[in-house]
């Protein structure tokens, strides 16, 4: 798919395609690399679990993630009715959070009305008006995630509602940076921030590339990096960006939903990084504890709950519902050929 970036793209992910040169993703086999990063925690802050299998939930486990965060987001197509937002919340506390805890994996949320359907202005007006209901549940880590898209009037406006929200209810900020014009658009949600009297060091500034780190830094806010497969930040290039800036303040994420992407993006890039020669505490910091201490500014984070492990009780039920259907046993055996 190559678009043309002057054009909207009818329906993106975290992963449309732009100009930019498609860099290497070293798809690593999972052989080659599981002993480089044997014994490692990882903490996604950035995935669209509602999105994922459960395969993918055991794959991750597997790897070493014990805990993510998953931001409110723009599910492919535009919602109708604010039922629609409500039971999507509701999922993120609720149903979706219960499935990653039968996989072993600490799930959060953020909550917040994604940037594009900001530009539906009397369902946006109706959505501002429940967020209340939703930022202040447990385990509720920031108000995200939001932004700009196309920069149109209307998603400033909600925008700026939100940071507003955020502030009151003394919660981080993750920050949506737009695909097209990228450099602009970061340059503006930060100024925007600042504007609003929000401390840069609560503000994720979600998307970055080597042409938004410098600056992203330079303010004082964190800097978060999406992994992409195939385009644009590849981990290659992450491990680049590492090398010149270090740990401080750098996270980075798989932002794993729908479309083509990775929820293995960061014990990949975890051990891209060991191979490269970067130290362990420098992994640990961008992969695991820069999301922790900036979204720990919520209160709602105790890493007791997961650093040694999460339980699993898979004969749990929410709401009278399981995950395992009609026999079968709680632990499927994975790397068995048979399928039972
Ligand atoms: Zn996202």
């Amino acid at each position: 798919m190559c678009l043309n970036p002057n054009e909207s793209a009818p329906n993106p992910s975290h992963f449309e395609e732009s100009e930019e040169t498609a860099s290497a993703h070293r798809d690593i086999a999972w052989n080659d690399y599981r002993d480089l990063i044997k014994g490692m925690r990882f903490f996604d802050p950035h995935i669209h679990m509602v999105s994922r299998t459960t395969d993918d939930y055991q794959a991750m486990h597997q790897a070493g993630i014990v805990a993510l965060i998953e931001p409110a987001f723009w599910v492919g197509q535009p919602r109708t009715g604010l039922s629609s937002f409500k039971d999507y919340y509701s999922s993120l506390v609720g149903w979706e959070r219960f499935r990653s805890s039968q996989f072993g994996i600490k799930h959060y949320c953020t909550m917040g009305l994604n940037s594009r359907e900001a530009n539906n202005e009397p369902l946006a007006e109706q959505v501002m008006e429940i967020l209340p209901l939703y930022i202040y549940k447990e385990g509720v880590v920031g108000v995200g995630e939001i932004g700009f898209d196309d920069q149109t009037p209307a998603e400033e406006k909600y925008y700026r509602l939100q940071l507003e929200l955020a502030k009151e209810a003394k919660l981080p900020v993750q920050i949506h940076t737009p695909h097209r014009d990228k450099k602009k658009g970061t340059e503006r949600s930060m100024a925007i921030a600042i504007e609003h009297g929000i401390d840069p060091s609560w503000v994720i500034v979600d998307h970055n590339n080597e042409e938004t780190v410098k600056s992203v830094l330079d303010k004082g806010f964190w800097a978060a990096f999406t992994i992409y497969p195939f385009t644009k930040m590849g981990n290659e290039r992450m491990v680049k960006v590492v090398e010149q800036y270090g740990p401080e303040r750098i996270m980075i994420n798989s932002a794993a939903d729908w479309g083509i992407s990775d929820p293995l993006a960061i014990p990949k890039t975890a051990a891209l990084m060991k191979m490269k020669g970067i130290s362990d505490e420098t992994i640990r910091l961008v992969t695991y504890q820069n999301a922790i201490d900036a979204f720990g500014k919520s209160g709602q984070i105790d890493v007791t709950d997961f650093e040694g492990g999460y339980e699993i009780d898979q004969s749990a039920k929410f709401h009278g519902n399981s995950i395992l259907r009609g026999g079968q046993q709680p632990e499927p055996v994975k790397d068995s050929l048979v399928i039972r």
